[in-house]
């Protein structure tokens, strides 16, 4: 891969029949005279950079016209990649963007390759490694919360954060080494400040370390099963819930042939519903297919909401369905509620089975409810689905049982992603090893190996020390024509 290339991909989602715009991008040396090759204005239209011109792109021999279009011509070092840059806006669909890109591609430029637009961004300078990184988030993202933390690194809040901790760093540092290389010409190290520093950037890299699960939520998200009994109402409260206001709902391809998954989005929190609830066969095999489906509806769900009928109560089939899910974090939704007389509702706690869920219920971290088991007993949203009646407080309960930090951390205006939170880590450890070497009062020397990690665990998260391979690592993920 030469960075002397002039690249060139097609910039936006294609397919067929959809979407009235297209573009195809082009950076790099050539790219004015590439486009100057293929596209044709009238009249007086300057080829000015930061202007749009209006025309026709034409191939160059046979001049048959491809499309009308516009092109978006800014020259280096005002651009994204910091290299001229020029956008065909062609129309949408396939074949526009297609012709156009091949014309480019016959003319000299050469296929992009995944993210390689905004890794010459990053290696010109333009973005540091978060801001690049956040690009793929923007535009992975599910929620506006999950927009709104990639667009605050997008806008180097993560990078300025990490810089000025690095910058503390490279100034403890700088003081230490001095010490032990002019010892006799200085003032004697301000131990003191020392710790103080370190402790400072210590605290600091723990807090952002904290909106790394908040960032794994806003980006992946949860899968929550709906399990329980037939006609408890499973069905009828998946439909309340996404046709209620707060949920954004799109019907993704089940995997199975029963299961239907819906996706909502709770607190900006993406959630994939498995649903079991649309199995419709005769009464015995229901059951039977009910208690397995359950078993793999829970199995893979990071939650479950266990449905059971209000006017019922628990029975012995609930404790079977119950016991299929023993290992995964619960609430129980008692639906129906518009129904049952009030008091004399049966008690919905389930059996516990063999004294030890408590243990076992955890999520993410440690469950809010994995101590509620046996004592304080599950949470419980009370439903009348057909009502569209609780949903409010189902999503409440929801965003309770999720990771107390991760809502702590929702203050954070910043995300952090898996590789971030990794390099952070070793920030953390590293500066802990600074601190014991200080309090052991070992040699100057053991203070700054670890500090250095420290720093160079920094710079790998912005980008400042960085290997190739860790680059090709996360440009890779990108789509060609980011
Ligand atoms: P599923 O088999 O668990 O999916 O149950 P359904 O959602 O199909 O519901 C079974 C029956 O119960 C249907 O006739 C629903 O209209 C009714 N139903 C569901 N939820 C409620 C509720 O909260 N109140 C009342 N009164 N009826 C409900």
């Amino acid at each position: 891969m030469s960075l002397s290339d002039t690249i060139a991909a097609i910039a936006t989602a294609i397919t067929p029949q959809q979407g009235s715009v297209g573009i195809v991008r082009l950076s790099g040396d050539r790219a004015v005279m590439i486009a100057q090759q293929i596209f044709y204005a009238g009249g007086k239209q300057v080829w000015e950079s930061h202007r749009i011109l209006y025309g026709y792109v034409k191939h160059p021999l046979t001049k048959n016209i491809i499309d009308e279009s516009l092109l978006l011509l800014m020259k280096a070092p005002r651009s994204f990649t910091r290299e001229d840059v020029v956008e065909f806006h062609c129309h949408g669909g396939i074949m526009a963007v297609q012709q156009v890109l091949n014309l480019c591609l016959e003319q000299g430029a050469r296929l992009a390759e995944s993210g390689e637009f905004s890794l010459r961004a990053f290696l010109n300078g333009r973005i540091d490694l978060t801001q690049a990184e956040s690009i793929n988030d923007l535009v992975g993202a599910k929620s506006a919360q999950a927009a709104q933390a990639a667009i605050a690194s997008l806008r180097g809040k993560l990078a300025q954060s990490l810089k000025y901790l690095r910058v503390k760093c490279l100034n403890v540092l700088t003081e230490i080494e001095a010490r032990i290389d002019f010892e006799d010409d200085l003032p004697p190290l301000d131990v003191e400040w020392v710790k103080a520093e370190v402790m400072a950037v210590s605290k600091e890299s723990q807090q952002i370390l904290a909106t790394a699960d908040r960032g794994e939520l806003l980006r992946t998200g949860l899968k929550v099963a709906i399990v329980g009994r037939p006609n408890v109402g499973k069905s009828s409260l998946l439909n309340a819930w996404s046709r209620s206001d707060r949920a954004i709902v799109t019907d993704l391809p089940g995997t199975t042939r029963d299961v239907v998954d819906s996706q909502l989005v709770v607190g900006g929190i993406p959630i994939q519903v498995l649903d079991t609830a649309g199995i419709r066969e005769t009464e015995d095999i229901v059951e039977k297919i009910g208690v397995e489906r359950s078993r793999q509806a829970a199995q893979s769900a990071d939650l479950v909401l266990m449905v059971i009928d209000a006017t019922v109560g628990w029975i012995e089939k609930d404790t079977e369905i119950y016991e299929t899910i023993c290992d995964r974090p619960v609430i129980l939704v008692m639906n129906k509620i518009d129904l049952a007389i009030i008091g004399e509702t049966l008690t919905p706690q389930p059996p516990l089975p063999k004294g030890e869920r408590g243990s076992k219920n955890n999520f993410l971290l440690p469950s809010p409810y994995g101590r509620g088991v046996g004592g304080e007993g599950l949470p419980i949203v009370k439903t009348a689905a057909s009502q569209n009646q609780g949903i409010e407080d189902l999503e409440a309960k929801i965003l309770e049982s999720i990771h107390q930090e991760a809502i702590a951390a929702a203050n954070m205006e910043v995300a952090i992603n898996q590789r971030q939170k990794a390099c952070l880590l070793r920030v953390v450890q590293a500066l802990e090893l600074v601190q014991t070497a200080i309090n052991d009062q070992l040699p100057l020397d053991f203070w700054t190996i670890d500090l250095r990690s420290a720093i160079s665990a920094i710079g790998e998260i912005t980008g400042e020390e960085v290997t190739e391979s860790v680059l090709d690592q996360i440009f890779s993920r990108f789509c060609i024509g980011k």
